[in-house]
């Protein structure tokens, strides 16, 4: 091992972690996650509304149902009024007039009825359509959830992938860092935006983009083994 070896593997370690923090920002970020949540409200939303006119449908049936009965209640009483007028068995002029009477009024009230029920009928037919139409948006929204979760699946499942290799890499490389100086990095990396370790660029800090004085820079060319330099600026471990 070169005296820069520790330094060279600590550079490799950073390359993983800064791939590995993408990972993980992708992984929170993944546009397939929007989509789902986004499949879920709107399937939620139609759902919903499908609730509201199936009530809206199911109480104007009932009124529907409501005003039949009445109107079968009263047409078998205008039914036995009528037997009654033609069988004969009233001859009173006065008590004739009477049922006659009786009969037209619950004709006027039938009709009243049946008017109502018409207008009811014509309630129920775009309630009905607006029905079908949510339950065929349910499908294709259920459907559409599906494929979503599928696709958000996938995505995450392929990340996880990207995120064992890097795991798996980046335990390799730090096998050949001094845990002293991997601790070191770890510290710096967790202040300072994930990267705690940069190369010397010329006299350049690879890691602030700051320009270090001829002289610093030469001192840290010069530093033994097992000796670590650090930006002026910024603090981060330097590797000439
Ligand atoms: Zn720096």
């Amino acid at each position: 091992m070169t005296a820069d070896a520790p330094l060279e593997a600590l550079l490799v370690v950073q390359g993983h972690d800064t791939r590995l923090d993408q990972i993980h920002h992708n992984l929170a970020a993944l546009p397939a996650r929007a989509e789902r949540d986004e499949a879920v409200r709107s399937l939620a939303a139609v759902e919903a509304e499908i609730v509201t006119v199936t009530a809206v449908r199911d109480d104007l049936a009932r009124d529907q149902k409501r005003l039949d009965d009445e109107v079968s209640t009263l047409e078998g009483k205008r039914k036995g009024f009528d037997t009654k007028l033609y069988s004969g068995t009233i001859t009173n002029p006065r008590e004739l007039q009477d049922l006659q009477e009786e009969i037209e009024a619950l004709g006027r009230r039938i009709g009243v009825l049946e008017d109502r029920e018409l207008s009811i009928m014509e309630q129920v037919e775009p309630v009905e359509a607006r029905l079908a139409a949510l339950t065929a948006s349910q499908e294709q929204g259920s459907t559409a959830r599906s494929d979503a979760e599928l696709r958000l699946t996938a995505a995450e499942a392929e990340l996880a992938v990207a995120l064992e290799q890097e795991t798996g890499a980046r335990r390799v490389a730090a096998a050949s860092v001094p845990d002293d100086l991997l601790a070191s990095y770890e510290k710096l990396r967790s202040g300072l935006g994930g990267v705690g370790v940069a190369r010397l660029v010329g006299n350049q800090c690879g890691g602030c983009h700051l320009t270090l004085s001829a002289m610093e820079a030469a001192r840290m060319r010069k530093l033994g083994a097992g000796e670590v330099g650090h930006c002026d600026e910024c603090g981060r471990i330097l590797v000439p």
